[in-house]
């Protein structure tokens, strides 16, 4: 069937300023490292991109490894672009990256000039696109200097094959220091995507406020700890769930009853919000103004809707604030 984007989709979803720079972002964005693999099911993977793009979900994630198989993501994506959004390209916010192992040998991982250049190169010819919005260094790389990161990126933006660029992973003292060499060579660095949720809070020690200082923006990943902050895993792990497939990330042994126990005392006080686990835990996230976006993945439209409907509730009352750190403690 032909696809035709909903002509309200920009109703309901509400933009943040990403850092001091001229972009804004949903405060929700689609990931793609699960779910849109060539394992996956294509109709699927249609569906929740349209449905996403229907709410206002204007940016979409990806990066060279996802899949599985590595690269399989971006092709997907590539497909879906050329079929069902063919004119939007202007309405859209497309990232990828170059950090983790890609291909065989010493270029192929990490983040190097050679890496990087030749990485970006490919993913844009596996989405069919002539330029990313933002390309970022997935993580830092301890042998590589952080000059030559930089200017591979920085190349990546005079060539016009990226508009903006970010970092991922990289810890407050790396983040300034790169940001120096950014600020030196005038490339436009906007942004960082850490890991942070309910379950990991790393970037509570010292980030967020690098961020705030640096006025850079932050897009937070696995903002439900893949799935563990949902109503998921509360009776045991689904057959269906990233903790059981071959090829989710999930570990089932981190899914534990100690953790699980947390997610039932949460429930209860989402409930009392009338929200889901989920919807509270992304609310939770969005807190935080320097946070521009929530990057969550999901593997059906209905956990994407869900997810959506956090934005119907996102103001917390102290008490609950409180009541939180109890339970997390
Ligand atoms: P989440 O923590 O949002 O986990 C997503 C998973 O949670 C879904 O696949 C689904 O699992 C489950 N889920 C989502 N919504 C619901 C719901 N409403 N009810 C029940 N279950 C739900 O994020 P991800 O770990 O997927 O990461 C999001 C994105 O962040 C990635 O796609 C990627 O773009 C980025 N990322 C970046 C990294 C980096 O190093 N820069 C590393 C990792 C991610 P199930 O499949 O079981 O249904």
């Amino acid at each position: 069937m032909t696809y035709l984007p909903k002509k309200d989709r920009y109703e309901k979803m509400k933009y943040r300023r990403c850092g001091d720079s001229g972009l804004l972002l949903p405060e929700i964005s689609l990931g793609l490292w699960h779910n849109f693999g060539h394992v996956d099911d294509y109709e699927n993977c249609r569906l929740m991109l349209q449905h996403a793009f229907d709410q206002g979900i204007t940016h979409f994630d990806l990066a060279n490894n996802y899949g599985p198989p590595p690269g399989s993501a971006e092709e997907t994506f590539g497909k879906i672009l050329k079929q069902d959004f063919e004119g939007y390209r202007d309405e859209m916010i497309i990232s990828s990256k170059a950090g983790y192992t890609m291909w065989d040998g010493p270029y192929g991982d990490w983040a190097s000039k050679k890496y990087i250049i030749a990485s970006c190169d490919q993913s844009l010819k596996r989405m069919g696109l002539e330029y990313v919005d933002i390309f970022y260094t997935h993580r830092p790389d301890p042998h590589t200097p952080l000059e030559e990161t930089a200017l591979a990126l920085d190349q990546l933006v005079k060539q016009g094959k990226a508009l903006y660029v970010g970092i991922s992973n990289y810890k407050p003292a790396e983040t300034e220091a790169i940001e120096k060499i950014f600020q030196k060579l005038r490339t436009p660095f906007i942004i960082h995507q850490p890991r942070y949720s309910m379950f990991d809070r790393w970037v509570e020690d010292g980030l967020l406020e690098t961020l705030q200082k640096l006025r850079k923006g932050a897009i937070v990943f696995s903002p439900l700890a893949q799935g563990m902050l949902t109503d998921r895993y509360l009776d045991g792990i689904p057959e269906d769930s990233r903790a059981a497939r071959e090829s989710g990330h999930l570990q089932q042994d981190a899914v534990t009853e100690e953790k699980i126990n947390k997610v039932r005392q949460l429930k209860t006080l989402s409930e009392q919000r009338g929200q889901s686990i989920a919807q509270m835990a992304i609310a939770w996230l969005l807190r935080h103004e320097v946070v521009t976006s929530v990057l969550l993945g999901a593997s059906s439209v209905k956990q994407l809707q869900q997810n959506l409907e956090t934005l119907n509730n996102t103001a917390f009352s102290q008490d609950e604030l409180d009541q939180i750190e109890i339970i997390l403690k």
